[in-house]
């Protein structure tokens, strides 16, 4: 065994990276091990021809600004891009792709007007919409909800189709009926306990004039994030190819690896997805563990697709759209990456990106890779109005890499923070826990990072 460590990181996604980066700023020396080849975890960016593109994650969202705010320490502050404008995302709706009503919040209309322009909903559907102004907002005190539940009460079940089913729900590759509202839109529960109705609540948000929309991204694509923070931190602190496989405690934590090295550290921050977090935690503490694995992960696919611009007859005014489940297709949204990003593509050319599989649909996931693509093909075909082959397709599978915060996610946290604060010295971080996107686990990873530190300097005998 070797001489402890101050803080083995497991992991390097962008959660152990975010918690190294802030060791690294507060001055504590680590070690951080990841399993892959590569840092970044689902954090992928892929050049093919002049194509750029992201195979994972492809945008930060403004509003949670930890991940931009990460971007500009790093030096990255100029380089970040907003959307390319028009902004617009479509649904589908009896094969017609409907634009998002104009001024929404997540799709919700802010006002009356926008609601009664949009041909997305039936005038029913819209009436019921509108009166979710007079909608009494749930007092009975009663605990958590489904997207499903909370958005089909206070909206109706038309809202819950064509909205919170394919965007609320879908940009999380989650069910409606499971995924936790006050894990993932704490704001609107806030909105209707403020103002007892959530139109009410958004109607008095103020549109800044000029915005640049909700969303960032690098010209390089997210990668460059991580090629910032390995950059930023010591040069040896990163092992790849470096899998934990157990860790046991004695006087300090004992960590195995895969190839049967032990090492010794004060303090673990356990980064990995919450399932592998599960097993590696399941000797120190059973019950912790069985915790971890409660949080559920769904797989899905992108199909990556260039095209001749010619071959493509839809305008591509916007970012993308999202189908609804009970529009029965195979793929599940689609993004006009060349739209929405700028120089991702060649002059006269156009990428695209279909999702397959998440929660709503895990079937598709058992399919070989050869039939995901042409479904994806053949469906974007249909739909964009495509000739011709595309130039090139790629395929990325991600395995148990959505993690789902559905009803009673908060609670398992919060049973966790308890386990947790028996072990001294143990800390868990990632999307699987506190927080789901990339702005989040930045956030979350540099509190946890902070925390360490703190614990270090309070329990240092020397
Ligand atoms: C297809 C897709 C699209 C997405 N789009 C967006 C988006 O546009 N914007 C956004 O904000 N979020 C998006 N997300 C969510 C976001 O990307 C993730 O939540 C976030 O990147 C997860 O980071 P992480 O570090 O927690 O986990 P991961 O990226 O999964 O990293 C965990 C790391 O732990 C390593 N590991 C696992 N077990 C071990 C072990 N035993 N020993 C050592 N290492 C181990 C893994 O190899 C991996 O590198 C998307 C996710 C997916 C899958």
């Amino acid at each position: 065994m070797s001489d402890p460590i101050d803080v083995i990181i497991v992991g390097g996604g962008i959660a152990g990276l975010a918690t190294a980066y802030e060791l690294h700023q507060r001055g504590v020396r680590f070690r951080l091990l990841e399993r892959a080849s590569r840092p970044g975890g689902v954090i992928l960016t892929e050049q093919i021809q002049d194509f750029t593109f992201d195979a994972g994650p492809d945008a930060l969202l403004i509003q949670k600004p930890a991940a931009i705010t990460l971007c500009r320490e790093l030096g990255l502050g100029d380089r970040l891009f907003p959307t390319s404008e028009p902004r617009a995302a479509f649904i589908l709706r009896e094969k017609t792709l409907h634009p998002l009503p104009e001024s929404s919040v997540l799709g919700i209309p802010r006002n009356v007007s926008a609601l009664a322009a949009t041909r997305l909903f039936s005038i029913a559907g819209k009436a019921r919409m509108a009166a979710e102004l007079f909608i009494r907002p749930r007092t009975d005190g009663a605990g958590d909800e489904s997207i499903a539940s909370f958005i089909g009460r206070r909206f109706g079940a038309e809202a819950v189709t064509y909205l919170a089913e394919p965007l609320l729900a879908g940009i999380h590759a989650g069910d409606v009926n499971r995924l936790s509202m006050r894990a993932l839109f704490p704001r609107f529960l806030e909105a209707e306990r403020k103002h007892g109705s959530v139109l009410r609540a958004f109607r008095q948000i103020r549109q800044p004039k000029s915005s640049s929309g909700a969303f960032m991204s690098l010209p390089g694509g997210l990668e460059e994030i991580v090629d910032a923070l390995v950059r930023a931190l010591p040069a040896d602190s990163i092992s790849l190819n470096t899998g934990v496989v157990a860790v046991d405690r004695d006087s300090e934590y004992c960590v195995a690896l895969d190839s049967g090295e032990r090492l010794s550290t004060r303090s673990l921050v356990v980064c990995t997805p919450a399932f592998a977090a599960a097993t590696l935690v399941d000797r120190l503490d059973p019950d912790l563990a069985s915790l971890c694995a409660q949080v559920p992960y769904a797989s899905s696919a992108t199909v990556t697709f260039g095209y001749r611009r010619e071959d493509v007859a839809h305008p591509l005014r916007g970012s993308g759209f999202v189908i609804p489940r009970v529009e029965k297709t195979t793929i599940m949204a689609g993004s006009w990456i060349s739209s929405k990003w700028r120089s991702r593509a060649p002059e006269g050319r156009v990428l695209l990106r279909a999702f397959v599989g998440g929660a709503r649909d895990p079937e598709v996931m058992s399919r070989m890779d050869g039939e995901l693509v042409s479904a994806a093909q053949h469906e974007l075909g249909r739909l964009l109005g495509i000739r011709g082959e595309p130039i090139f397709s790629k395929l990325h599978r991600w395995d148990r890499a959505n993690a789902q915060h559905d009803v009673g996610h908060l609670d398992i946290i919060a049973a966790i923070d308890r386990r947790l604060a028996a072990l001294p010295g143990l800390f868990v971080t990632g999307s699987g826990f506190r927080g789901v996107g990339i702005p989040d686990c930045v956030a979350d990873a540099r509190a946890t990072g902070a925390q360490v530190a703190q614990w270090l300097s309070a329990t240092r005998t020397n």
